[in-house]
This record gives structure tokens, C-alpha cells and sequence, in this order.
């Protein structure tokens, strides 16, 4: 048995992000196109995506803002489809936005109407979306082409465009499947790992800092090159918030993760005038003008020693500050899949042509979004990667 309707000519596997952008491309080519989604319905990272607002793209979008083995693969698609693109697609949808921080753009009400919008411009284009399908097996066909056989019987088509997306949050529909087809099909899967996640202390290390959950410091946090000003959040199993998630990315078990506490000040020029102007303070007091004061009384109380300003000797001022611009946390892992915002790691793009997202190896395969090794930092930039892939893709197939 196959699936109802005129014989597709493209099928897609995964109805999200860019799945639903490169069917609605394709589409508007006049491809016949047919989505084919295994949850109940399409787009359930956008919808939750943003806080319900969708971060749907960041108008500073550059190569430097995304994670690769090949930092260089992802510039031809988001050159061709950008920013602009989108926005012009959510005005001609009367979607209202604004912009939060950093070229970050959110929908004034709701994710829902980015979903709305990607359906009905598949629905203008001719797309057929069918959701609750699951797909059983996948072959290649002696003369090209593909052959599905899924739970609502066969479907054969020219192009296969896996958008099947990462591994996080398993509860609404991630699956391997489209790293298993990717291997199925002799390309190379580099190491996936959890990506925009808090990071999880233990031991002494969390003791520090667990009864501090829900306060919220301003910092720089470097991992190599890395590094992100943006607020950091105490969490009861570690640390989280803007700073922590990005820098997330580039940290693995081993490497060195630093903070420095005090991003905008000389820290050392600042500690030597309080000194100045209040000799008689307690260091604790001091840093509770710049800290929250939970957490001055904190670093107090565990690393560094509070006495009276006058007390500390022209040596021990710069080593506080030298400590406070260095402050190492010792993560002993991440929050895991389970609240991760992206997968790192993936479909090796070795394997993919930059400016179609097409298989090297088997002509007529395309892998887009997410499920290509290709992550984006926090603030829109993995739903712009979504939408320049899928585009890209849209164009090829
Ligand atoms: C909580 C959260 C908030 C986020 N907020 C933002 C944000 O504000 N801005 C931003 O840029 N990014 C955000 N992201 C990241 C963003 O959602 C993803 O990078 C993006 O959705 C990736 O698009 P995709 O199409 O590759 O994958 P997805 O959007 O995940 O779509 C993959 C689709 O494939 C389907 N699928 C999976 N396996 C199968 C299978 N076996 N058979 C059939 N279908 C299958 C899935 O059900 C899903 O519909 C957020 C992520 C999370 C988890």
C-alpha cells in the first residue's frame, strides 16, 4: 500500500524548522513535496522555543556564530538565505516582533504563529504534511531515487531530505533516525553531545553554591577562546543562565572553564580605592555593592578572606582581584539531552555540498538543520541556521 495522493517527488522526514522550510521551498518551485512527521504534529521545538515566543532568527547572524568541525561549511547557505529573508516572511504574515537583546528577534505573542506561518505557506505551495507517520525502513533504489516504507504504508521519491533534527529533549519527538540514516548511507556522524545545557557541579563544589539557586551574577565565562559576558544563574544542581548555556558549547570533561566575576571593572584599580575611601568596611560589604549580597558573603565566606579594607596589604589586593577575574568552576558534567537546546556534533558535512546540503555519496539525499554538524550559540541563531539549510536545500531538490 502507499500513501494516498499523487506520487511525491520529494519527501521530507521531519516536519520542524527546516524541514518545513525546505518543503515550502521546494514547493514554491513546483515540486511535488510531502512532509512526513512521526508526532502528532509539526514544529514542537519552535513552539516551545523562545519561552513560547520563538527567538525565531538574530539579525547579526555571521559564520563566527556557529560550532563545526568545519567553521566554513555553513557560510554559503546562511549567506543566500538571511535574516531579512525570514523577517520578510513574518510581515507578510502581520506577525508582530521585537527585538530583546543583541539582534535577537521574538514574536510579540506567540511561537504559534511562526508554526501557523511555516504550515500555510507549505499549504499555498502544495505540500503535503502528514503527521503521525513513522518511518519503518529506508532504501535506495537501483536507479536512483528512494523507497519509505512507513506506518501508513510505501512511498517512493527522486529527493530524500532528512531534517530529523538533534537529540535533545527526547519527550518531543528527537530521535537518532536521521544519524542512522546518514550512516546507512556511508556517511561519517562525528560524536553528538549535548549543547546549551547548565552545567551540573557535585561535591564540595556544589555545596558551595546550591543553597545560592536563583541568584543571578554578571560575568564573563571563557572555555578556550570562548567567551560570553551575560548573566549566570545558581541553580540547585549547578549553573545556568545566558552565559553558562553558551559557553556550555565548547566545554567538555577536562577542559578549563573560568568566570571572571567583575566583566566591566578594573578589579584591581576598584578594590585599591575602596580601600581608599572605605578603609573601615569588611570586604564582604564591599563586594555586596557589585555582587548580590548572598553571594559577596559567599565568596567570602569559602575562598577569600574578609577583614576590614585597611587590612589587606598591597599584595593581597591584587591577588583578590586576580582570583575574582579568574574563578574556576569545576563542572562535573551537563543537564544532559533532557534540557539541552541543541545537539553538537552530527552529520560530518565532509560528506555535503555547502551550497545545495546534498549527499556527495548518494545524489538526490539532502541533510538539513539541525541533524548536520552545525550548532548555533544561543539567541536565534540555530532557527536561522534552520531556515538558510532548509532553504538551501529546497532549492536542490
Ligand atoms: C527548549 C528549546 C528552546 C529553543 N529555543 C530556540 C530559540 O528561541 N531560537 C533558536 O534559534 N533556537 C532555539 N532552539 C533550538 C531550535 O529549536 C532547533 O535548533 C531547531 O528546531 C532545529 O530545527 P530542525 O528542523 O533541524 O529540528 P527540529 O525543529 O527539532 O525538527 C525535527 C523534526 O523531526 C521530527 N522527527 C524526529 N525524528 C523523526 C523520525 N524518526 N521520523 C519522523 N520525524 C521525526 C521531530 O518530531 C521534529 O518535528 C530551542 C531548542 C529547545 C529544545
Amino acid at each position: 500500500m502507499s500513501l494516498a495522493g499523487p506520487e511525491p517527488e520529494v519527501l521530507v522526514i521531519g516536519g520542524g524548522a527546516a524541514g518545513l522550510m525546505c518543503a515550502l521551498t521546494a514547493g514554491r518551485r513546483g515540486r511535488r513535496v510531502r512532509v512526513l512527521e512521526h508526532a502528532n504534529r509539526c514544529g514542537k521545538k519552535i513552539l516551545m522555543s523562545g519561552g513560547g515566543r520563538c527567538n525565531f532568527t538574530n539579525t547579526g547572524t555571521t559564520p563566527a556564530n556557529f560550532l563545526s568541525a568545519n567553521p566554513h561549511f555553513c557560510k554559503s547557505a546562511l549567506a543566500r538565505y538571511r535574516p531579512g529573508h525570514f523577517i520578510d516572511m513574518v510581515d507578510a504574515h502581520g506577525i508582530a516582533w521585537h527585538e530583546k537583546e543583541l539582534g535577537q528577534l521574538f514574536c510579540d505573542e506567540s511561537s504559534k504563529q511562526i508554526v501557523a506561518m511555516l504550515l500555510a505557506e507549505c499549504a499555498d505551495a502544495g505540500v503535503v504534511v502528514e503527521t503521525s507517520c513513522t518511518i519503518e525502513s529506508v532504501a535506495g533504489l537501483p536507479g536512483g531515487g528512494f523507497r519509505l516504507q512507513t506506518s501508513r504504508g510505501r512511498q517512493d521519491a527522486a529527493s530524500l531530505v532528512v531534517a530529523t533534527g538533534g537529540l535533545s529533549i527526547p519527550k518531543m519527538g528527537a530521535t537518532g533516525l536521521g544519524y542512522e540514516l546518514a550512516r546507512q548511507f556511508g556517511h561519517a556522524v562525528l560524536p553528538t553531545r549535548a549543547g546549551l545545557v547548565p552545567l551540573t557541579l557535585s561535591g564540595k563544589h556544589l555545596e558551595h553554591y546550591a543553597d545560592l539557586a536563583g541568584v543571578s551574577v554578571h560575568v564573563s565565562a571563557r572555555c578556550g577562546k570562548a567567551r560570553f559576558d551575560n548573566a549566570m544563574l545558581v541553580t540547585h544542581r549547578g549553573l545556568s543562565g545566558p552565559a553558562i548555556l553558551q559557553v556550555s558549547s565548547y566545554w567538555e570533561p577536562g577542559k578549563e572553564l573560568l568566570l571572571d566575576l567583575l566583566p566591566e571593572h578594573d578589579i584591581q584599580a576598584w578594590l585599591l580605592e575602596r580601600q581608599r575611601e572605605q578603609p573601615a568596611a569588611e570586604l564582604r560589604t564591599v563586594l555586596a555593592d557589585v555582587f548580590p549580597k548572598r553571594f559577596a558573603q559567599r565568596l567570602c565566606e569559602t575562598w577569600l578572606t574578609s577583614k576590614p579594607m585597611r587590612q589587606f596589604s598591597h599584595g593581597e589586593l591584587p591577588a583578590i582581584a586576580r582570583q575574582l577575574a579568574h574563578w574556576p568552576i569545576v563542572a562535573s558534567g551537563t543537564e544532559g539531552y533532557r534540557t539541552a537546546e541543541v545537539t553538537l556534533g552530527g552529520v560530518d558535512t565532509d560528506g555535503l555540498s555547502s551550497s545545495r546540503m546534498e549527499s556527495n555519496i548518494v545524489p538526490g539525499l539532502f541533510f538539513i538543520g539541525e541533524v548536520v554538524d552545525v550548532t548555533g550559540w544561543l539567541g536565534g541563531y540555530n532557527f536561522q541556521w534552520a531556515w538558510a539549510s532548509g532553504h538551501a536545500a529546497g532549492l536542490a531538490a
